[in-house]
């Protein structure tokens, strides 16, 4: 097990877009028409009511006084913010969609394996690099790597502009 999965996953999601879905005790999984049951209690609808009716109920005040003071972290809720390059956009053709395969969609961004991070065996999780939904011109290494590094890795260095 890698971790504890924290649901709902998003921030936010824009319209058209679908959260992860939750599954929940009692449901029924459709892809394979298995149901989740409660831990504690033996499988079967009978068994896990029975279980149900038994857990403790937790008055209102027991339920503020446990969640009391508990927030959640800045560096969690924070979305990342993406860096505006500096350059002329009719000049550059480069997009680094073409480049890369999208792995997961949120907050905003697009999240892969940050090329940069790739060639030097890290980013395993393939979630270093966001892009910019709604500007996929804007994206960025939280690793640190920068454009830079990305379009080197990417075999397609940012043009070197000369003065005229
Ligand atoms: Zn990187």
């Amino acid at each position: 097990m890698d971790g504890i999965e924290v649901f709902p996953r998003q921030d936010e999601l824009g319209a058209e877009e679908f959260g992860n879905a939750i599954r929940a005790p009692l449901g029924i999984h459709r892809a394979n028409m298995h149901r989740y049951w409660f831990e504690d209690a033996a499988s079967g609808l009978v068994e896990q009511l029975e279980y149900l009716r038994t857990v403790k109920r937790l008055t209102a005040s027991e339920l503020e006084s446990f969640t009391e003071g508990l927030s959640i972290p800045e560096s969690v809720t924070s979305r990342p913010v993406i860096e505006r390059p500096q350059y002329d956009t009719n000049q550059n053709s480069f997009q680094i969609l073409q480049h890369v395969k999208v792995r997961a969609k949120r907050s905003g961004n697009y999240w892969t394996q940050c090329p940069s991070c790739a060639i030097q065996v890290r980013d395993r999780a393939m979630d270093n690099l966001a892009i910019s939904i709604a500007d996929p011109r804007h994206y960025k290494c939280w690793a640190g790597c920068t454009r830079e590094m990305i379009r080197e890795a990417l075999g397609q260095p940012i043009p070197v502009r000369t003065h005229r």
